[in-house]
Order: structure tokens, then C-alpha cells, then sequence
């Protein structure tokens, strides 16, 4: 799911809510609690505001946890149009692109995720919690322009996939396959797929992309004992250092060792799961 500057029409939104709410609210933020860490606004029914206002407070301890504490901006901020045409403008994403669930867009403390109800609704219950945890993730990433896409994108799935059961491969089971597969094709660091596609399993291509982008993050994982590594990777690319730079660092190995290990890694886990 991409991210996007914020739209004209998103930053009035903003002009005029949130700042009075945030200030009421300031009593419950020394203290840990969720209530009053999330806002959601926006036009769409109530009940489905409570939805998206419970699935995040659920989500921000384990978010919190593997990003370091602080990193969410608070409240966490939540825009749920009440059509998809609404969330075609706020979004700034063409109308057609309503196979996108979510988005994050601003800067800063006015990050917001802006809900897509037409694409949100046709998803499972894991899916839901998948996709808030993704974008989630991304109002955790403080710079989201500085970082490759696989970086950026690899790691929100990453953070969305260790809050689930058998994580990534037990909702896509074919992922070991087709990600080392992909890589053997073309061994490199995944590249953001076409625009104007959605993110579907009637577009494998963007589907595959996502996969493999969380497939360097997962491999990093476990070559370094732990997720934390994906946080610390997602920094240093941010404040500038290279991918060598950082192989180097973490794994003892150049940029392009990395890339035949995670390859190697790939191809591996390929034959045991399948
Ligand atoms: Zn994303």
C-alpha cells in the first residue's frame, strides 16, 4: 500500500479537527492507556468508526514494542470517509485505485491513515487487522521518502505478519515458492511494482512484490536472532547509511553477500515448505 503526500483537500480536513480533541485527551497519555491514543473522524457510521478506533488501540502496544516507544505519533489519527469517492479525493489516489484498503498521508505529527470503506469491507477479519497494522507501521516510520520501497514496504508487512498466527506463510502459503522463485529469476532487492495496480491475489505481480519485500525483512530476522533488526536496518537506511554500510555492520557480509544469502535463504525454506 503506497504512501502519499497529503492531498489539498486532506489538509483542510485536518485544519479544522483534532488539535482541541488532542488537547482534551493530553490527561491519558502520560499513563499508557489507549483510550484517547486513537482518533478516528470522518463522515462513515459510527459503528464503523468504533471498529477501526478498537483494531487500533489493540494494535499500538505490539507496534509500539517493535519500534520503540514514541515512535507512534499520538493520538493515532484515523480518517474514515464515508465512500470510497470521498476516500479517492483525501487520499489523492485515483477512484479506480479502490483495491487499496488504506493509505497513510501528511508529514509529521499529522500523519493520518485514510480508510477506503469499498476495499476495506471485502476483506476477512485477518486482513482487516493486517492492513491497519501495515499502515500503522508506517505512521511508526518516521521517514517514509528516505528508504527503498522493499524497505518501506517489506517492513510494514513484516511488523503486520508477526502479530498473526504462522505469520506470512500461513496466510499465503505459496509465498516460499514464488518469492524464491522471483529472486532466482532476478537476484535483487525487490522494486515497487507497476502503479495503478492493486494490491489483489488477482494481481499476483503486486501481491509477489509485497512478499518478497517482507522476505528480506523475515530473513534478516532470523539471521540476527530477532525482529529488532528491522527497525534498526529501517534507521540507518533513513539517516543515510548504504545497505553495505549496514550488512557489514549486522551480518558481517557486503550488500551483495546479503542478497545471495537471502536468496539462498529463500530457495531453502522453498524445498522444506512445499
Ligand atoms: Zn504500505
Amino acid at each position: 500500500m503506497p504512501t502519499q503526500p497529503p492531498s489539498r483537500r486532506a489538509a483542510l480536513a485536518w485544519a479544522g479537527v483534532g488539535l482541541g480533541t488532542a488537547l482534551g485527551l493530553a490527561g491519558c497519555l502520560g499513563r499508557g492507556e489507549p483510550e484517547g491514543r486513537v482518533e478516528v473522524t470522518g463522515a462513515s457510521p459510527a459503528g464503523r468508526r468504533q471498529v477501526y478506533q478498537q483494531l487500533v488501540e489493540r494494535l499500538i502496544a505490539p507496534i509500539d514494542q517493535l519500534w520503540g516507544q514514541g515512535s507512534l505519533p499520538y493520538p493515532v489519527k484515523v480518517l474514515a470517509p464515508a465512500t470510497s469517492a470521498d476516500w479517492s479525493d483525501l487520499s489523492g489516489l485515483p477512484g479506480d485505485q479502490n483495491t487499496v484498503p488504506a493509505v497513510v498521508t501528511g508529514e509529521g505529527q499529522e500523519r493520518v491513515i485514510v480508510m477506503n470503506p469499498a476495499a476495506y469491507d471485502i476483506l476477512d477479519a485477518q486482513g482487516k487487522h493486517l492492513v491497519l497494522a501495515h499502515e500503522m507501521t508506517h505512521l511508526a516510520q518516521s521517514q517514509q521518502t528516505d528508504v527503498p520501497w522493499w524497505l518501506r514496504e517489506g517492513s510494514a508487512e513484516f511488523t503486520a505478519y508477526e502479530q498473526i498466527d504462522g505469520g506470512y506463510p500461513a496466510r499465503w502459503p505459496d509465498v516460499w515458492r514464488e518469492t524464491a522463485a522471483l529472486v532466482a529469476a532476478e537476484p535483487a532487492l525487490p522494486a515497487q511494482p507497476r502503479i495503478g495496480t492493486g494490491l489483489s491475489t488477482a494481481n499476483p505481480d503486486r501481491l509477489t512484490a509485497y512478499a518478497s519485500a517482507w522476505s528480506v525483512c523475515a530473513w534478516m530476522a532470523q539471521r540476527s536472532d530477532g525482529p529488532d533488526v528491522v527497525p534498526r536496518v529501517y534507521s540507518a537506511i533513513a539517516e543515510g547509511q548504504t545497505m553495505d554500510e549496514v550488512a557489514r555492520r549486522e551480518w558481517e557480509m557486503s550488500g551483495a553477500e546479503m542478497i545471495e544469502a537471502w536468496s539462498a535463504w529463500l530457495a531453502e525454506q522453498a524445498s522444506i515448505n512445499n
